[in-house]
């Protein structure tokens, strides 16, 4: 049986009419489940009983069970492992800024792309996420922490735009009035660059943030870490940001690890200025995270700098993302992983 929680306020809307019920009831049941949140039908006192017993024969409420949380004694980061109803494990991170709390979901159970660095993808993807399961990753961890997440990056494990439709539905539930209410432009999308996709999610017209994971500045050297520039070039990709920018209005944020000896040298910041100087974009630079199988370095802070100001001599904008749950850490997809 489905979630209940994936369907939109109009879906549930239909749903109810169906059922030969007044419409405003559908928008007290989303109020129940995105508001409240409740795991049982029958907490929704306002709604008949018979509702709720139709509701309960053609639907479930699967609350994501949580197996293991680390918490950073150093900024109150946490990193939660949910179990899904079917047994697959799937990591969040609660993040504390001064002025915001930030949630980093993931989007499926593992990942295909096999980024050569990265740890979510050593043993492959299981299944993508249900829009349901997206948002319980937030109601889980705000229950948890009893904080408010106020930012949301879906730059977990997987890659959210191989489940487009998926990910739209998430994306519209969060940021419907009766529910979480979340701004999409507090909602950052992370993606390898899948370009039809983006192009797809451009023609949506959100207000959500895209960002890409580029990681090397030429064909040539992101084919060496990353399967996905094999198949589309960063020519096709730059057209796609594009058209991106030009559809949403939304500046794009370009991610880009740096390994040691692989794309720090002072030649491959020139690739990068060059490639984007003049683009209405914003750089990421994330030293890397070292995943024992893959045998990449960070460069130290003073290289990472001047990484940076390489960059910006090209009048572009940079950071250097500050590093957050240090002593908690195993990068990406590491604590999954030791479980399996
Ligand atoms: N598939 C999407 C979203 C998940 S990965 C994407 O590729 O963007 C989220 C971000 O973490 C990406 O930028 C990814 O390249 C980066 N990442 C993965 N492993 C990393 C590591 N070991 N160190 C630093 N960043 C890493």
């Amino acid at each position: 049986m489905d979630d209940i929680r994936s369907y939109t306020a109009d879906e549930l809307k239909k749903i109810l009419a169906e059922y030969g019920e007044k419409p405003f009831h559908a928008g007290q049941v989303f109020s129940w489940l995105h508001d409240k949140r409740v795991s049982d039908f029958d907490e929704m006192s306002n709604i008949s009983k018979s509702v709720r017993q139709r509701l309960a024969e053609d639907f479930g409420i699967y609350r994501l069970k949580t197996v293991e949380v680390l918490s950073s004694k150093k900024d109150g980061t946490k990193k939660f492992l949910y179990e899904l109803s079917d047994g697959n494990l799937i990591e969040s991170v609660f993040m504390k800024y001064r002025e915001w709390n930030s949630a980093c979901i993931s989007s499926q159970a593992g990942c295909d792309m096999g980024c050569a660095f990265c740890a979510s993808g050593l043993s492959g993807c299981a299944r993508s996420l249900r829009a349901s399961e997206m948002l319980d990753e937030i109601y889980t961890m705000e229950e948890e922490t009893k904080e408010t997440v106020n930012s949301v990056v879906v730059m977990g494990s997987g890659e959210p735009l191989l489940l487009l439709d998926e990910l739209l539905r998430f994306i519209e539930i969060l940021s419907c009035k009766g529910g979480k209410n979340l701004s999409q432009r507090s909602v950052t999308v992370s993606t390898c660059g899948i370009v039809p996709k983006i192009k797809e999610l451009a023609d949506r017209e959100l207000a959500i943030n895209l960002a890409i994971s580029l990681h090397a500045a030429t064909d040539e050297k992101r084919r060496q870490i990353m399967p996905i520039a094999k198949r589309y070039s960063i020519g096709e990709l730059m057209e796609a940001c594009s058209y991106y920018f030009e559809k949403t209005g939304r500046r794009l944020t370009f991610e880009y690890a740096l390994m040691e000896g692989f794309n720090d040298s002072d030649e491959d910041a020139k690739d990068l200025g060059s490639l984007l100087a003049k683009k209405n974009c914003h750089v990421n630079l994330i030293p890397v995270n070292p995943v024992k199988e893959a045998g990449f370095a960070r460069p130290n802070s003073e290289k990472a700098r001047r990484f940076k100001v390489r960059l910006e001599n090209f009048g572009i904008n940079v950071t250097i993302r500050r590093e957050l749950g240090s002593d908690i850490d195993g990068a990406c997809g590491q604590l999954r992983r030791k479980y399996r």
